[in-house]
Order: structure tokens, then sequence, then C-alpha cells
């Protein structure tokens, strides 16, 4: 006769003890890669369970994928601390938990004052068996169309609000921090253009006074 599965129990916390981390589901943590020339998982904890005894800690992770662990791989806007929430799933031992991390929204990720190794952010549901992302479209900046990838600098034009690249501009990024105002190619022309007609209102203004006067 096959023997009975022991109970486990679902615990609300747990101490990591070579760590001293404690975690609740909910937590992002990052996890010891089966490779060790591979940088950690990063996984978010959905529950935790151990054994009658309180001991033989399992955690219900759902996987956080790095960008070239995903189907398309690495592309040139993800950023150096981008994961991806997946549909993946799994069952590791506690174990495994190497620490603690956070995995910021986007809006806040650009927000932070500075960036630690336990700093993640997060714009894209993946799902690992097609391949696919959530939202499928992000907004696009700059003349090369891109999404925005935090890591790179950018410069917001006054007339459009649109943001660009330095390189895009032909322009280092040192040139492009000294700007004091920035107009792209598009508004500086529109822009040239109201001035041009600003202009020759004024000097058929001039005029007006002029003949007036003259009267
Ligand atoms: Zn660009
Ligand atoms: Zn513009």
């Amino acid at each position: 006769m096959a023997k009975a599965k022991a109970p486990r129990r679902t615990l609300e916390s747990y101490t990591v003890k070579p760590i001293n981390k404690t975690i609740k589901p909910g937590d992002c943590v990052l996890m010891r890669p089966s490779d060790p020339r591979k940088p950690s998982y990063v996984a978010k904890i959905e529950r935790i369970e151990a054994d009658a005894r309180g001991a033989n800690v399992k955690v219900h992770v759902r996987w956080y994928y790095r960008p070239e662990e995903s189907i398309g791989g690495r592309r040139q806007f993800h950023g150096s601390k981008e994961v991806f929430l997946s549909d993946h799933y799994d069952v590791q031992s506690a174990d495994t938990i190497e620490g603690k991390c956070t995995v910021h929204s986007f809006k806040s990720y650009t927000k932070l004052d500075a960036v630690g190794n336990e700093d993640f952010f997060c714009r894209f549901e993946y799902n690992s068996t097609t391949g696919a992302f959530n939202p499928d479209r992000v907004a696009v900046y700059c003349k090369c169309e891109m999404p925005y990838n935090p890591d790179d600098l950018m410069v917001q034009c006054e007339g459009c609000s649109d943001w660009f690249h330095p390189a895009c501009l032909e322009m280092t990024a040192e040139e492009a921090k000294k700007l004091e105002h920035f107009f792209c190619e598009s508004c500086s022309s529109e822009s040239q253009k109201l001035q041009n007609s600003l202009n020759a209102s004024r000097l058929s203004d001039t005029k007006v006074d002029t003949k007036r006067r003259r009267r």
C-alpha cells in the first residue's frame, strides 16, 4: 500500500536562516540559479509551506523572467534591471533564497534616487509559452520610435514634450546634459515659422504706424 503523503501546512512567514530575512507571501526574492554563472532568479512568493514538523520548507513562486530568458531575447529598450512577470509557477526549496529584492512599477523605478542591487522593475507580463507580452504595445519616443529604456539619458522637447536620445540627435550625453533649452527638429522649424510670421506682422505693424504718423 502506498504511504499516505504527509500533510503539509501553510506558513504565514518564514525566516531564511543563512540570510536572516523573513519572507512572506507577496515578497520578491532572489533565488540561487542552477547554473552558478547565471544571475540570480527573481521570483514572487505566492505561498510558503512546511511539513507537519515545520521542516522541509517549500515556496510556491511565480517567476520573473529577465529579458535574455524570454523568447524574443533582450531588446535595446529593455532596462538592465527589467524583469517580466511570467505565467510560470514553480515550487522551490526555501533554502535556495539568496536575498529579498523589490520589483518596482516602471513609474516608481524611474523616480528612484538611486538604484540598488535589489531594485528591479516590471512593466510587462510575459507568456512563457507564446513569448507574448502584455501590454503588447507601449508608448514610443524619439525619432527612432523606441519604448523608453530608463537606463538611457533622454532630453525632452519643450515644444511637443516628446523625449529624444542624444545619439539620435547626433549629440553626446555630455552635450545633452548641458542643454538649457531643447526643441526638436520639427518643433524648431515650427517655431521658426511662427517666429517668421510674428516678425512679418511686426513689420507690417511698423509700416502701419509709420503711415499713420505721416498723416
Ligand atoms: Zn532615439
Ligand atoms: Zn518637439
